[in-house]
């Protein structure tokens, strides 16, 4: 086997939903991100290392990283391998899409070895079976902003359409607190009927969300973050919750909510300052909890994976 060409990516971690677009929207975050190396070979087939204490599978049908690769690989006709280590930074379970990184990163950095033969819609149909091995079903909330960047509208997954929607500079505080909640327990529990009432202010909220930041309008941003169908059902599983979104608005942010199926929550402010006081009223509720936590202050990632070119 010979080594052709390698290169390193930085994936990473995304919230879907973004409160009220339950499945169909999502954006990119700085940090955190998986570091991940892929060198492409001569010799058909994918090997996996890791080099975290995750203990994730290097079975690459049982990684999703692999899934993810193998996908790809279907539609090529020229007999390839990769050779990939994944350097995982991003909590597997924490809802920021760790499965996510995992699954685009692989194929953003194969399709780079590649010459980019794939379309950025071909990345994320590949990336999907990698979300399909994690939670069962394809979804594309998390994958779409890691391939794209920025904030993304999930229109459409059969056929696939994705739209990149412009954003306004926002700061992200995300806070995990190290509680286990599973996608599973997370998806079984919701309502598989909506009332015509609650729907019709759902998807004002979701319109409300895009034209706020397409017209970089923080208060109808901040007016739209709002989830009458998902949140009140699933924010049960969170301690802490209720007191973290209204301390966070308490002191300036715009708005938030779980992020994916959670535990992580996340809140959005305009500016840095109010960012790091949402941070300290996050760390205050879960220290009186005394619930271990992990917290983030970042801002919106515009590119989504990240070449790093030797
Ligand atoms: P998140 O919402 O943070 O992406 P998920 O619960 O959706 O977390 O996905 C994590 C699940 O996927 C775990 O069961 C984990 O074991 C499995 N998994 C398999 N391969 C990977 C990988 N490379 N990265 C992250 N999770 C993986």
């Amino acid at each position: 086997m010979s080594k052709l060409s390698t290169i390193t990516v930085h994936a990473p971690a995304t919230v879907a939903n973004m409160v009220c677009g339950f499945d169909v929207l999502g954006f990119a975050v700085n940090e955190p991100y998986d570091i991940m190396q892929l060198t492409l070979v001569n010799e058909p087939g994918i090997t996996i290392h890791n080099k975290d204490n995750y203990n994730l599978p290097t079975d690459p049908d049982k990684n999703v990283a692999g899934a993810a690769l193998q996908a790809l690989m279907e539609e090529l006709t020229i007999p390839v391998g990769f050779d990939l280590t994944i350097t995982k930074q991003i909590k597997p379970g924490s809802g920021v899409g760790s499965s996510a990184a995992s699954s685009a990163g692989a194929v953003a950095a194969a399709n780079y070895l590649l010459g980019n033969i794939f379309s950025q819609e071909d990345l994320v149909r590949f990336a999907m079976n990698g979300e399909k091995l994690a939670s069962g079903v394809k979804h594309a909330d998390n994958i779409a902003p890691c391939i794209f960047g920025g904030v993304t509208l999930i229109r459409s997954i059969f056929p696939l359409d994705i739209i990149s929607l412009t954003a306004p500079e926002l700061f992200v505080t995300i806070v995990h607190p190290q509680i286990e909640v599973r996608t599973s327990d997370a998806r079984s529990i919701l309502k598989q009927q909506v009332l015509l009432k609650d729907a019709i202010r759902q998807w004002g909220n979701i319109a409300g969300l895009v034209a706020g930041l397409q017209q970089q309008d923080y208060d109808l941003i901040g007016r739209s973050l709002e989830d009458v169908l998902i949140e009140p059902v699933r924010s049960i599983l969170i301690p802490g919750f209720d007191e973290v979104k209204q301390r966070s608005k308490t002191v300036g942010a715009l708005g938030g909510g779980i992020s994916g199926s959670g535990p992580s929550i996340f809140m959005l402010s305009k500016e840095k300052e109010i960012a790091n006081s949402v941070a300290s009223e996050m760390e205050a509720v879960y220290q009186s909890l005394h619930v271990d936590h992990h917290i983030y202050i970042t801002t919106i990632n515009t590119n989504g994976v990240r070449f790093l070119v030797p």
